[in-house]
């Protein structure tokens, strides 16, 4: 496994994906994901350039941020507890996973404690269909509208994930489906709420979510092969 090579790898296929939807490369950010690799892997991983670092789990997480400290962007990207939102509050630069008011507010809860203010992302888990009719934006809103006034927390922007060997065209709809969820929600115009970013696209699926509009790719597998 050579890890500066897959990353030089990864980092030109973005960039042609970048371009060919006439985007600049450098508005897209790679996320290494760590999960499956050890501390000295991700180490690699920075050596390389590559300063931010994605976890899915929060124990797996603070074992390496013990080791590595907070030289690394830190990304929680997988599914947060609220009895663990203590942990990681103020130590990761951007909570991927919110996917309800009740953890925003918990994260909010802390921050404030903390007097700190922490970035997260908004996890919608949108299907084909339901991209193809708009169907939740109203819901969506309303979460907003809601999330907008916690304090000590920064809305800045989406996050999905596609069902693992979905069809490219569903694939592809699930990522603009996001896209325009995120468009529907910047034209409300709330309080805290930016929509800057779309974290969106993994290591089988990033070309296409680049096409999309992601700003954030989260890409483990492919780069330690
Ligand atoms: C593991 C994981 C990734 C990376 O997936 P790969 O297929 O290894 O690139 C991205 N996002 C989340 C939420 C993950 O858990």
């Amino acid at each position: 496994m050579n890890i500066a090579e897959n990353i030089e790898n990864i980092k030109l296929r973005m960039a042609r994906a970048a371009s060919q939807a006439g985007r600049k490369p450098e508005d897209v950010t790679l996320v290494a994901v760590t999960k499956t690799v050890d501390a000295l892997c991700a180490k690699e991983v920075l050596n390389a350039g590559v300063t931010n670092l994605g976890e899915n789990r929060v124990q797996v997480f603070l074992d390496k941020y013990e080791i590595l400290g907070s030289e690394p962007n830190w990304h929680l990207i997988g599914h947060l507890q609220t009895n663990k939102v203590k942990y990681i509050v103020g130590k990761v630069e951007l909570i991927h996973s919110v996917d309800s008011l009740h953890l925003a507010e918990e994260i909010s809860k802390k921050a404030e404690a903390m007097n700190l203010c922490q970035k997260i992302l908004v996890q919608f888990n949108i299907s084909g269909e339901e991209s193809k009719s708009g169907a939740g934006a109203d819901e969506a809103k309303k979460l907003f509208e809601e999330l907008s006034r916690l304090g000590g927390i920064h809305i800045c922007g989406l996050m999905t994930m596609a069902p693992l060997g979905a069809p490219e065209a569903e694939t592809r709809q699930i990522f603009s489906g996001l896209r325009k969820l995120s468009e529907a929600i910047a034209k409300e115009g709330f309080d805290n709420v930016s929509m800057e970013h779309l974290s969106m696209g993994m290591s089988g699926d990033f070309e296409a979510a680049i096409r999309e509009g992601a700003t954030l790719v989260r890409i483990g597998n492919a780069l330690f092969k």
